[in-house]
């Protein structure tokens, strides 16, 4: 068996991913008062950065939670009660967004595409023809539920015609994928620290453009931590106290991206995705996604051969070689594993993966 507190697991999973350990040692240094001249100015330093790897000029702020704290903040800015949220959904994490409007008492209309294919940004022109007064657009960039990339690009070109607020999720892909949240008209950007950005869990990172602002500042929103008007007010603090050592993590996590280069980053996760791709079809495994062209980089999803349970597999890789990789969500379950590829992974810990899944299967066939 493997021993699960030793940092022996290799996590090959969607996030949280496996954390360098730079980042581990730079978290342990001495918490600097949160209001100081000190960690104010590093703190701004580092938003500075992660606008390099949004690639917007428009503002961004670090929340305190996961991911999820992200989706929530920019939908429940943004949309009032009783106002229209375009929901696109292809799989788990969109269909969050919808869940959100809903608590939030707004209108959402979804639009629901087949798992596993991307979204028709054909459906979302027609959407909007008939319901022209939709408020907020949201969707998922990289589906991680079904490792299928949206065409975010295409749907933010009809919704910067709109007075719709373009909410996108890229959560599992910002520091791992080519994302451009200005060049795509992206309004409210999410991403989270524990999947490309190879942090431990518990911040979220949020973009807001001027068009966003706009409509937040006549929003009368009813959340209170999450209140994006709070952030703006006074840029060189956090509101409440952030979470000081996550943000020295944050600090080296940038070092490390920047060191690599963006781009360089970006290819080694597709070269990774193509690899595994590759690797699994030519053990006789099938791709979940529709098609090669709309797989994600940063995680794979591939069908579970008739008679085995994808539990099993998982099992079997985790207590007998200490890789840990995911199952299917929701109807998914039964039928798919997923293998993620993101963050600071290499070929060796695909390979790895690999040959491990491949004899974990032969031993279940058997
Ligand atoms: C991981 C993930 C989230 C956020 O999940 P948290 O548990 O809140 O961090 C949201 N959307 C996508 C696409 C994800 O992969």
């Amino acid at each position: 068996m493997v021993n699960h507190m030793t940092g022996e697991l290799l996590l090959m999973i969607p996030g949280p991913t496996i954390v360098p350990s730079r980042v581990v040692r730079a978290m342990s240094a001495p918490i600097l008062p949160h209001r100081g001249k000190v960690f104010s100015e590093m703190y701004m330093q580092q938003i500075e950065r992660l606008k390099k790897v949004f690639r917007t000029s428009n503002d961004v702020f670090i929340l305190c939670g996961s991911g999820t704290a992200a989706m929530e903040a920019g939908l429940a800015n943004v949309v009032g009660e009783g106002e229209k949220v375009l929901c696109l959904v292809n799989g788990k994490f969109s269909e969050r967004f919808k869940e959100i409007a809903d608590n939030f008492r707004a209108k959402a209309i979804v639009l629901e595409f087949e798992w596993g294919k991307a979204i028709d940004p054909i459906k979302v022109r027609e959407a909007f023809l008939e319901h022209p007064d939709i408020k907020a657009v949201t969707m998922v960039f990289n589906e991680t539920s079904t490792g299928v990339r949206n065409p975010v690009k295409e749907i933010g070109e009809i919704v910067k015609n709109t007075n719709a607020i373009f909410i996108v999720d890229t959560i599992s892909a910002l520091a791992g994928d080519e994302f451009d949240t200005d060049g795509w008209n992206v309004d409210i950007c999410a991403a989270g620290s524990q999947k490309c950005f190879a942090m431990p869990p518990g911040l979220a990172f949020i973009s807001v453009s001027k068009k966003a602002w706009k409509a937040i500042d006549s929003t009368d929103s009813i959340t209170y931590y999450l209140n994006l008007k709070q952030y703006k007010d006074d840029k060189a603090h956090a509101p409440y106290t952030p979470p000081v050592s996550l943000i020295y993590g944050l600090k080296e996590s940038l070092d490390i991206i920047e060191e690599e280069g963006l781009e360089k980053r970006n290819e080694r996760h597709r070269r990774l995705a193509t690899i595994v791709r590759k690797e699994a079809k030519s053990m006789g495994l099938e791709i979940f996604p529709a098609s090669e062209e709309v797989c994600s980089a940063t995680v794979t999803a591939l069908k579970v051969p008739d008679g085995i349970d994808p539990a099993a597999i998982r099992k079997t890789m985790l207590d007998t070689y200490g890789i840990v990789i995911a199952g299917g969500q929701a109807h998914l379950k039964k039928s798919i594993i997923r293998i993620g590829h993101m963050g600071i992974v290499g070929e060796k810990e695909i390979y790895a993966t690999l040959e491990c899944l491949k004899k974990t299967l032969d031993a279940l066939r058997k």
